[in-house]
């Protein structure tokens, strides 16, 4: 059996190179004299912290940004997407379908609004929802299809559109897409539009690790739907003066931090792709491994640099891989993301007796060395090094390893 856990933490004091980065976006001189600004504007009592204004710049420019009609800031990325889910008033029976390779917090918000989450397998070149395999859960009972563009990877929407199309619910309609980009800010679909611009509403993150960060939390819903949009804005403000609220803005600072990020996000998600395309190119005669797709026009933008070691490896192998890393090398890595059912207890007992095994299978495979675009090209050489050693001598303790390769 593969690990419980995310990482292998054995000799994770011998880590030069920590399991993820702490940080994705980083901040340059224009952040820090943007908070200075705001700093000496804000402390004064007729002007204070109250956000309206400079979250309503951050968001129309985030807007502008996606090409969506709207953008709703939030104080993260979770809360946003339980407030898109809250809107959709879900009643006890109604589905709301996700890809068991996911992070758990969009699985465990579709559980807390009340719906009954249906997990579906990942296809294999990306690890995205599989088309295919969301048919074959769909119901008469589905209200919603969360795509999540994981790991940086931007999935084609247009599928799951066809088929919310073709299998309306009886009551509400076709299945709204919930689009999750909290890895993959400023990523381009295949039919050329931003990431935010598609589906009926994205989700996306500004903590620490994302591509972009305000101040380590934070978060955004693109939509065109005017309707969402006006709802989201009382939602996190208590409700307005007729319905249920709650208070989830986004503070001023984060806004104003925001701002200059989403200004500087093209260029760091262009060191990141830079940086991850080095690393695949570097890594492409290590037969064992099976690297992550090399996709143009910000189509992947590599949150995390995914290796996928051979089946016979699956599990033990794998860890085994991850541990020298971590003792002979310094190279920190992480299994990100197993299915939740497999470690976490609320998840594991909604579903009941739905499983993945092909997530399973590709993530017992999985590990993702630590990746950033500011670890010195040096260093980022010597993890190279260190994957290609490392893997040679787990090849040489299992052999036959190289005949039984198998591509996902
Ligand atoms: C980070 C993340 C979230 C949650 O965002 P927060 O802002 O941390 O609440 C949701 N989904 C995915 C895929 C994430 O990586």
């Amino acid at each position: 059996m593969p690990t419980d856990r995310a990482t292998v933490p054995r000799f994770a004091d011998r880590l030069r190179w920590p399991v993820e980065p702490a940080q994705g976006g980083w901040y340059s001189a224009a952040e820090h004299a943007a908070v200075g600004a705001l700093l000496a504007e804000s402390n004064d009592w007729r002007v204070g912290w109250k956000p309206a204004a400079g979250v309503a710049a951050f968001e129309e420019a985030f807007a502008a940004y996606t090409g969506s009609r709207f953008a709703v800031a939030f104080n993260s990325g979770g809360t946003a997407l339980e407030m898109l889910l809250h809107y959709l008033q879900l009643e006890p029976g109604d589905e709301v379908i996700s890809c068991a390779v996911n992070f758990v917090g969009p699985l465990i918000a579709v559980i807390g609004q009340g719906a009954r989450l249906v997990v579906a397998e990942p296809e294999p070149h990306t690890l995205n929802l599989d088309p295919a395999d969301t048919e074959r859960v769909l119901s008469a009972r589905t209200r919603a299809i969360v795509v999540t563009h994981w790991n940086g990877a931007v999935c084609d929407l247009s599928p799951f559109a066809d088929l919310a199309e073709q299998h309306p619910h009886p009551v509400h309609g076709p299945p709204r897409i919930i689009v999750d980009a909290a890895r993959a800010c400023g990523g381009r679909a295949p039919s050329g539009a931003r990431v935010g611009a598609e589906g009926w509403a994205t989700m996306f993150s500004f903590e620490s690790k994302k591509l972009m960060t305000t101040f380590g939390q934070g978060g955004m819903v693109t939509t065109d739907d005017p309707n969402l949009a006006e709802r989201l804005h009382r939602l996190r403000t208590y409700g307005g003066t007729q319905e249920w609220g709650t208070n989830q803005l986004m503070t001023k600072a984060q806004a104003a931090v925001g701002l200059v990020q989403l200004s500087r996000l093209n260029e760091m998600n262009d060191a990141r792709i830079a940086r991850a395309h080095q690393r695949t190119t570097l890594l492409k005669g290590v037969e064992e491994l099976t690297l992550p797709p090399t996709l143009d026009d910000h189509q992947h933008l590599y949150y995390r640099h995914n290796l996928l070691v051979p089946q016979s490896w699956a599990g033990p192998g794998r860890d085994e891989l991850m541990e020298l890393l971590a003792r002979d090398y310094g190279v920190g890595s992480i299994i990100s993301d197993r299915p939740a059912y497999l470690f976490h207890r609320l998840v594991r007992d909604h579903l009941g007796d739905q499983r993945c095994p092909r997530a399973e299978r590709l993530t017992a495979r999985l590990l993702c060395p630590c990746l950033h675009p500011r670890i010195p090209a040096a260093d980022e050489q010597q993890i190279t090094d260190a994957i290609r050693h490392a893997t040679a001598r787990i090849a040489r303790t299992r052999p036959g390893t190289r005949s039984l390769r198998r591509k996902p």
